[in-house]
């Protein structure tokens, strides 16, 4: 485990095992829907590529970049789009695949957005899902792994950039983010 680590929440072994399941049940889902899958950077680029590999039918996949805590652990309740799509969506199944669901601001607007551009459906995959964070009303429909409030990292999830390619999710030692 990494010393920065106060425990570890989701092995490795655990991802690859639930993502299949996932995989699974989107493929069953969308069918002959062609889906767009909208990867949200940076933190769901680990989830995105394992899930996209186990959803065995015709897919396209793309990616948005939202500003997100920075370097803080923290939520901003600011939502900005820093990478948009490249192709347009109107008419499209979308799946937006998001590493963790906290307070859910982000995904509520990043809904609305895709909502107003005219999706023919919109859903939502997270790895992760923190309800007890949560301040707007918004449930992930395809979820990994429900997580206390604690912050996490791992599995692309950073601090500070840190620890996004750990292979397991887990719970970080206060002291390495009050400094
Ligand atoms: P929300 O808008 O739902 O509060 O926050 C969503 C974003 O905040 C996530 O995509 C993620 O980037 C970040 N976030 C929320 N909780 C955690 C956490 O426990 N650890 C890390 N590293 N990022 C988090």
């Amino acid at each position: 485990m990494h010393p920065h680590l106060e425990r570890v929440l989701v092995t490795e072994e655990e991802i690859r095992n639930r993502t299949a399941q996932l995989g699974a049940d989107i493929a069953r889902d969308y069918a002959d829907k062609n889906p767009l899958f909208i990867g949200i950077l940076k933190g769901a680029c680990m989830f995105i590529a394992d899930l996209v590999r186990a959803v065995e039918i015709p897919l396209e996949i793309d990616f948005m970049a939202i500003s997100s805590y920075g370097a803080s652990s923290k939520s901003s309740g600011v939502v900005r789009i820093m990478k948009d799509l490249d192709r347009p969506l109107e008419g499209r199944h979308v799946v937006v695949v998001e590493d963790i669901v906290d307070t859910g601001l982000t995904l509520a607007y990043l809904r609305d957005v895709l909502v107003h551009r005219r999706a023919a459906s919109v859903k939502i995959a997270a790895i992760f899902d923190k309800p007890g964070g949560r301040s707007v009303d918004i449930t992930p429909d395809y979820c990994g792994f429900t997580v206390p409030n604690e912050f996490i990292v791992g599995y692309g999830l950073d601090h500070a950039e840190r620890y996004r390619n750990l292979p397991y999710v887990g719970v970080l030692k206060r002291e390495v983010y009050e400094h």
